[in-house]
């Protein structure tokens, strides 16, 4: 439907934006990655998405947003601030993330004449992060077009999806395995299924645990007609 268009990926060489650009590349001509580098606390993690920009054959520009880490010391950029989720924002709260990497990002889109982008923020897992709503999405996407005088459009293919169901997804179009094994979620920058231990792996195990019996329920259920 959309073969003849380009679009970015906001992509940070996680789940849910690896998901994400599996899901470009089956609708846009050409796709593109722009990746925020804020001074995360592995290195690797910006290794990470490189190798599968270049694995799944898509440029990948590497953004430096290190004003971040100024503006808001954070669990994710600070090793002296421990990853805590409790009442109110989580520590890897970064204030105004999503709108400043996806204002970026608008700007390298328009620039390459690139209409579509693309982002993995999702209200369902949501850890109170405000601009990861959809409100919030459709406020930015009218504000960037008028900003810039250009017909842009968010899409958020995991907007109302658990973790669950973004496995679902990403097996649809053959890529669990790939997302399972080249993915870094872990926020001690384990690959893959990571240290099992830190909220991020432990939602992640859950949601995949949670399709996988899903999947064998559905296929047992398949063999028995
Ligand atoms: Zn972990």
């Amino acid at each position: 439907m959309l073969k003849n268009e380009k679009a970015v990926v906001v992509f940070s060489g996680g789940q849910d934006s690896t998901t994400c650009l599996f899901w470009a590349k089956e609708r846009f001509a050409e796709v593109e990655t722009v990746t925020f580098d804020y001074g995360q606390r592995h290195k690797l993690e910006i290794e990470c998405a490189a190798q599968i920009a270049k694995e799944q054959g898509v440029k990948q520009t590497v953004l430096d947003m290190s004003l971040l880490n100024q503006l808001a010391p954070n669990a994710l950029t600070r090793s002296d601030i421990e990853i805590a989720e409790g009442d109110g924002l989580p520590t890897t709260f970064v204030e105004g993330r999503n709108l400043l990497f996806l204002s970026f990002a608008a700007v390298l889109a328009k620039g390459i004449g690139a209409k579509h982008l693309i982002t993995g923020v999702c209200e369902t897992d949501f850890s109170g992060y405000p601009d990861c709503r959809d409100s919030f999405i459709k406020s930015l996407n009218v504000t960037l077009n008028l900003a810039m005088d250009y017909p842009f459009v968010i899409h958020t293919p995991l907007m109302w999806l658990d973790k669950s169901e973004t496995w679902e997804l990403a097996d649809q179009m053959n890529a669990l395995e790939y997302v399972r094994d080249h993915t870094l979620t872990c926020y001690n920058g384990i690959k893959g299924d990571g240290c099992g231990e830190c909220p991020a792996c432990k939602l992640r195990k859950a949601g995949l645990d949670n399709y996988m019996q899903r999947r064998n329920r559905v296929s047992e259920g398949g063999r028995m007609i």
